[in-house]
């Protein structure tokens, strides 16, 4: 095994359990190696650190998988993903059957995304180390869970940092791509093939389960809706009409089959492919209004340099939104861009409310939901902020 010794000094973070040695840390590899091959990490004075996967094309060259002295093996891996499984047996509800098995390196499976769609699985491999042992994590899966099959949607950018190409297919059984799963008691289409991410928005499953609160009664705004997710979880808990915008003709299209398999009455919502910026300009021209809004944007910036432009976005719907939403309205408004972090997204809303010139009284600040757990140690793992507030 090749050994990766670490310049001077360069210790601290992975000592407190960050997995990440990136390319600029590195003194020296001694030994041979192939690219995914397991190799040990000392730090310059010959600390074992760890041992973890190498990819010397990515700015990440090594992931650390363990700080123990352990073989990095099937059993090892095996060993990690059980521990996933059970982690979420602790947080799932009965009433739901879709949910994230494994979350990255907040699972200790840096590059490693499994999610569960009733019976059957979408795994992503996100790095060259995880890739290469795709077979192998795939045959785990189903020795510990006996899926339908298993569906493997490559077609995520991040991919070409570690030099790979974008690929989706079945790994793994024979099944129809389009999936019923239960969330909350609610019945959702998953089309895992074609759908965003890989199918689900699985990640604001306690914010929308919050609606069930407030939304009796009440008219919903619902922007950025992809499949329906706030939308259905508002008429489902009583509301008393929803508009619902996206970009996306499919996504409406899913949205609208949702709807269906609830048996909701569709007179009480209409969708509209639309972009939601010019959108809540237009209702803000017109002076409509709205009891409730949801703003659930996809990430505006993935790289710290675009974070100007960001900022500005997010400012823009949160001051519209609140323009549009009647006295003690409620908002419900995230961010799923790492870069903005709490006190940033606190901003945001603030400099909107003084611009409205309205007060925000906060009812929950949410985050991911819970199968998509934060490492304190791990700044990374924490990426989804969803404040539902009255606007006063
Ligand atoms: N709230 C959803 C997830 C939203 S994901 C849920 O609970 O499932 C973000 C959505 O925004 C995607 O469906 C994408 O198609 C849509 N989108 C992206 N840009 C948009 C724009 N400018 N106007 C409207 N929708 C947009």
């Amino acid at each position: 095994m090749a050994t990766v010794i670490l310049k001077p000094q360069q210790e601290e973070r992975i000592l407190s359990g960050h997995p990440w040695v990136f390319n600029t840390q590195i003194g020296q590899i001694s030994g041979n190696f192939n690219p995914a091959d397991i190799v040990e990490v000392k730090s310059a004075c010959k600390q074992f650190l760890g041992r973890g996967y190498i990819n010397p094309k990515s700015n990440i060259a090594v992931r650390i998988l363990t700080q123990e002295d352990v073989p990095i093996d099937k059993n090892f891996f095996a060993r990690r993903i059980q521990q996933a499984i059970n982690f979420r047996k602790k947080i799932i509800s009965k009433e739901t059957n879709v949910f994230r098995l494994v979350f990255s390196e907040s699972d200790f499976l840096p590059g490693l995304i499994v999610d569960k769609y009733g019976d059957c699985l979408v795994m992503q491999t996100l790095t060259l180390g995880m890739d290469n042992r795709k077979h192998i994590l795939a045959e785990i899966l189903k020795e510990i869970l006996n899926p339908k099959g298993i569906y493997l949607r490559n077609d995520v950018p991040v991919r070409v940092l570690e030099g790979l190409a974008l690929e989706k297919m079945i790994l793994l059984g024979k099944f129809p791509t389009r999936q019923e799963v239960l969330e909350n008691g609610i019945r959702f289409i998953v089309d895992i093939e074609n759908g965003q991410k890989t199918g689900f928005y699985i990640d604001q499953r306690d914010n929308r389960l919050f609606l069930k609160h407030l939304a009796k009664d009440k008219t919903v705004l619902d922007c950025f809706c992809y499949s329906g997710g706030f939308s259905i979880y508002s008429l489902f808990h009583k509301a008393a009409a929803v508009t619902a915008l996206d970009i996306s003709g499919h996504a409406l299209a899913l949205a609208g089959a949702n709807l269906k398999l609830n048996n909701l009455n569709p007179k009480l919502c209409e969708f509209k492919e639309a972009n939601a910026f010019d959108e809540l300009k237009r209702f803000s021209r017109e002076k409509k209004k709205f009891d409730l809004v949801v703003l659930d944007p996809p990430s505006f910036t993935k790289s710290k340099d675009k974070i100007e432009n960001a900022l500005r976005g997010y400012r823009e719907i949160n001051l519209r939104a609140m323009q549009i939403l009647n006295k003690q309205g409620i908002l419900v408004s995230a961010t799923c861009s790492y870069h903005i972090n709490d006190e940033a997204f606190k901003q945001i809303i603030q400099k909107a409310a003084k611009d409205a010139r309205r007060t925000i009284r906060l009812i929950k600040w949410g985050m991911q939901a819970q199968d998509h757990p934060i490492l304190l140690n791990i700044n990374e793992t924490s990426y989804l902020r969803c404040l539902i507030a009255e606007v006063l």
